[in-house]
C-alpha cells in the first residue's frame, strides 16, 4: 500500500465513503497516511480515534475568529530563516516542513506539507548554523517541522556533525511522528545519525492514543532507547481522540512501559479549522487533575499552553495549591482540600 495523499486515495482505500468537501480540505491543508497508520484504524469505525486524527473532514474547512495561521508565534521569533529563537538558552531548527502524515489538527499546518514551507536551501542551512554557532547562549538545539525524520540518515548525519562542532550546544533534541507512523524506518543507520559526537540526543515521540504502540511501534521505539538516545513523549489533548481519563492514563503508561518518559500534553493550538478539537482548558485541567492518584508520578505529563503570539509555553495543570503569605490550601488528587501548614 503507497502514501495516501488525496480524496480520491482515501475513497478508493475506504477510508471515506464520499470525497465531496474533502478536495477543499486538500487544497488547503496537505494530506498525509502511511500504510502502518491505516493499519491502525479500524474500518466501519466512525469515531475511531486514530482515523480522527489522519483523515480529513469538511469541519476543517471551519475557521473562527480566534484561530490564526501562526497560533504559537514562530515567524515573530525568527532571527533568520529555519531557526525560531524564543528562550535564550534554544532554538527551533527547522530544517525540514515536509512530515511523513499530516496531522488534522496540527499546529504549524499553514507551514508544513508540499504546499508550505519546503526545505532549508544549503545557503539556508548554512545560515541557520552560523547563528547557533555565533550565540554561545544556546544550549540545545530542537530540531523539529515538519517532522525532521524524514530526512535521510545521511542528511541527518550532516545536520548532526555541524552541531557536534559547536562547543557550547550541549543537547540535540528532535520531534518526530516517525516511530509511530513509520516505524520501520527507524533503522540502525537512522538511529546513528541521530547522535551528534560529544552531545546527549534527546527524542520526543508524537502519540495521541494507546493504539497508536503497535508492535513495530513499540520495536522502533526500543532500537532508539538501546541506540543511546532518551525518549520523551508528547502529545496533543484531542476531542474525540483522547479526552478521557482512561484514554489518558493508558497512554501515558504506555509510553512509561516502552522507555519514553511523559513529558507534554499539549492544549490544542488555535491553528486554522482545528476548533472541532478544542477542548476548553477547564475541561483540561479536570482531565490532568484525574490522572494524579490514578497513575504513577513516572507517568504525569505536564500539560501545557503555548501561549498564543510566541510568548512560550505555560503549565496549565489543575493548580493545586491556593493562598500565600506562609498559609496555603493544598488540593489532594481526591478533592480534598488540607491546609499547609498543617493546624
Ligand atoms: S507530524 Fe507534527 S508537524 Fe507534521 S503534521 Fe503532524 S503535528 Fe504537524
Amino acid at each position: 500500500m503507497m502514501l495516501i495523499k488525496t480524496a480520491d486515495a482515501l475513497v478508493a482505500t475506504g477510508l471515506v465513503e464520499d470525497a465531496s468537501g474533502l478536495e477543499a480540505v486538500a487544497a488547503k491543508y496537505a494530506i498525509g497516511i502511511t500504510p502502518a497508520v491505516v493499519a491502525l484504524i479500524e474500518a466501519g469505525e466512525p469515531d475511531d480515534p486514530i482515523a480522527r486524527q489522519f483523515v480529513p473532514t469538511a469541519a476543517e474547512l471551519v475557521t473562527t475568529p480566534e484561530e490564526r495561521v501562526d497560533p504559537i508565534g514562530d515567524l515573530s521569533h525568527s532571527p533568520v530563516e529555519g531557526v525560531v529563537h524564543r528562550y535564550p538558552d534554544r532554538v527551533l531548527l527547522k530544517a525540514v516542513h515536509v512530515c511523513p502524515v499530516y496531522c488534522r489538527f496540527c499546529f504549524r499546518r499553514e507551514m508544513v506539507g508540499p504546499q508550505g514551507l519546503g526545505t532549508l536551501t544549503a545557503a539556508e542551512l548554512d545560515a541557520a548554523i552560523a547563528y547557533i554557532a555565533g550565540h554561545t547562549e544556546i544550549w540545545e538545539v530542537i530540531l523539529t517541522g515538519g517532522d525532521p525524520l524524514v530526512l535521510s540518515p545521511r542528511r541527518l548525519r550532516e545536520i548532526t556533525a555541524r552541531l557536534a562542532g559547536i562547543s557550547h550546544v550541549k543537547i540535540v533534541r528532535f520531534h518526530t511522528r516517525l516511530p509511530v507512523v513509520e516505524p520501520q524506518r527507524v533503522d540502525e543507520a537512522l538511529v546513528e545519525a541521530l547522535k551528534a559526537s560529544g552531545k546527549t540526543t534527546y527524542l520526543a515521540v508524537h502519540a495521541n492514543h494507546p493504539r497508536e504502540f503497535s508492535p513495530e511501534a513499540k520495536a522502533a521505539m526500543g532500537r532508539l532507547v538501546d541506540g543511546g538516545i532518551v525518549l520523551v513523549s508528547q502529545s496533543v489533548l484531542l476531542r474525540g481522540v483522547n479526552d478521557s481519563v482512561e484514554t489518558l492514563a493508558e497512554l501515558m503508561r504506555c509510553f512509561v512501559e516502552n522507555r519514553v518518559k511523559p513529558y507534554y500534553l499539549h492544549h490544542p493550538d488555535l491553528a486554522p479549522g482545528t476548533s472541532h478539537f478544542r477542548l476548553s482548558i477547564e475541561e483540561g485541567q479536570a482531565l490532568v487533575a484525574g490522572l494524579r492518584g490514578r497513575i504513577s508520578g513516572l507517568a504525569q505529563p505536564t500539560y501545557i499552553l503555548d501561549i498564543p503570539g510566541g510568548h512560550g509555553k505555560a503549565d496549565i495543570g489543575a493548580a493545586e495549591i491556593s493562598g500565600g503569605d506562609g498559609c496555603f490550601t493544598v488540593r489532594d488528587y481526591r478533592g480534598g482540600e488540607h491546609r499547609y501548614p498543617p493546624e
